[in-house]
């Protein structure tokens, strides 16, 4: 079955080949995979998709792969966790968390775009991938890359925590470290792209990518028994994300796989580079970019190529945006830790922030089901919460070290030792 017709401007709606291309060359419009949904139809069903494989790849009618095999075979269907104690710290009902703080292989969301891209990039013959990042792409495009046998180029902005770059490191790709932010970034490497030839994941392979997202809306639904939920709250830095997750879950309807698509999507970003987020805010669908000043650098691009489209979706979707604070990002984190056992990086702690705050401000109802969007992996991130953390206690090898340590930590006497069952000495 040939389920994709090849590529299609969003814009003007021009045809294209299924190729290595991302922009009209009428309209400059983003160009996007066209599926034959007709076909699809007849083929694409509850039981097809539950009897798949435990992965993303349940879903590979949907996705534009030919390869039987892809790359990044294992990745996706994170797990979907109600989270009890979270919902009491938030006073909202029922809220869950989208773990792909836990996605396979390097620990991020974007494990799901890459495999389709890297894929691709395969199909297609390249045989060096590359990409612009603000991290956990890097992660990713590195670590398929050496799965697959490929070489890798990776080109991130200079100063990125020390856990993305050992990150990346590891798998030997060549990583450049550019002194620049990353719009200035994703500037050059697109010039790179034109002039050496290579597999830019999100740049000449971006059509093919963005699809990878969509698996993460696909698995909540069918996560929640075949339902969306009322709402979801999403990190976004290029705006991709949540765009894919809202196309995933109007797929979903239009297939008959769930009864209706009722979300709506909201965004989150970091007060120090929020420019989908003020664009939601003021009604306004042009996006302003912004220099970014924020410690979650993962959501740090200032001119978001999927803006606009972030943008539709929640205004189609009618949803809302939050944007959080750097305390509060570092509370956000500390919070899900806390309440849920989950280590998040930065936009996990932006996404719960931005929860709190839809919530309190009443946006979203707290009687309604929430799904959080936790996209990465705290061990990236370690730098931005070491100081808010508890102190560690120091103590020789000796019970009376011990007890001469707790003494002196007034703070652990409250919250450990009055509250230890008397009964316990024997
Ligand atoms: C890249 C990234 C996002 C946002 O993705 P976009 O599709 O660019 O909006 C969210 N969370 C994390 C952890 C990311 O690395
Ligand atoms: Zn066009």
């Amino acid at each position: 079955m040939a389920k994709i017709k090849g590529l299609r401007c969003r814009e003007c709606g021009r045809p294209y080949p299924a190729k290595p291309l991302h922009v009209c060359e009428f309209c400059f419009g983003p160009l996007e995979v066209d599926y034959d949904y007709a076909s699809l139809e007849k083929v694409v069903n509850r039981k097809r998709i539950e009897a798949g494989p435990p992965t993303m790849w349940r879903y590979r009618d949907l996705l534009p792969i030919e390869q039987e095999v892809p790359v990044g075979e294992h990745c996706g269907m994170t797990p979907l966790i109600r989270a009890r104690h979270l919902e009491k710290a938030l006073g909202a009902q029922e809220v869950y968390i989208k773990n792909d703080a836990v996605c396979h292989p390097s620990l991020s969301f974007k494990d799901r775009v890459v495999s389709v891209a890297v894929t691709k990039a395969m199909e297609f013959g390249f045989d060096v991938v590359s990409c612009a990042s603000t991290g956990n792409l890097a992660n990713s495009v590195a670590a398929h890359a050496a799965e697959a046998g490929l070489k890798s180029f990776i080109f991130v902005p200079a100063g990125l925590e020390q856990g993305k770059i050992v990150g990346t490191l590891i798998y030997s790709p060549i990583l450049v470290e550019v002194d620049g932010n990353y719009d200035e970034v994703n500037r050059l490497c697109s010039e790179i792209a034109d002039k050496y030839g290579w597999a830019f994941v999100n740049i000449n392979i971006r059509p093919y990518y963005a699809e990878g997202s969509k698996t993460f809306g696909y698995e909540i639904a069918e996560q929640l028994g075949w339902h969306a939920p009322r709402h979801i709250i999403v990190p976004s830095a290029g705006g991709s994300l949540v765009t894919k997750i809202w196309k995933g879950l109007k797929e979903f309807c239009q297939l008959g796989l769930i009864p209706e698509c009722h979300t709506r999507m909201h965004v989150a970003q970091a007060a120090g580079c929020n420019p989908i987020v003020a664009a939601i805010r003021n009604g306004c669908d042009t996006i302003r970019p912004v220099r970014p000043d924020t410690i979650c650098k993962s959501l740090a691009i200032g001119n978001p190529a999927d803006g606009y489209y972030a943008f539709k979706a929640v205004e189609e979707s009618t949803g809302y945006a939050a944007d959080a604070s750097d305390e509060e990002i570092v509370d956000g984190m500390k919070l899900l830790a806390e309440t849920e056992g989950i280590f998040t990086e930065t936009a996990g702690g932006v996404t719960v922030a931005a929860a709190k705050r839809l919530i309190d401000t009443g946006v979203i109802p707290r009687d309604e089901s929430i799904v959080l969007s936790i996209t990465g992996n705290g061990l990236k991130t370690q730098e931005v919460v070491f100081n808010a953390l508890r102190p560690t206690v120091s103590v020789k090898p000796s019970l009376k070290s011990f007890d001469e340590a707790i003494a002196e930590r007034p703070d652990l006497e409250a919250d450990f030792i009055s509250q230890a069952p008397t009964n316990i000495q024997g």
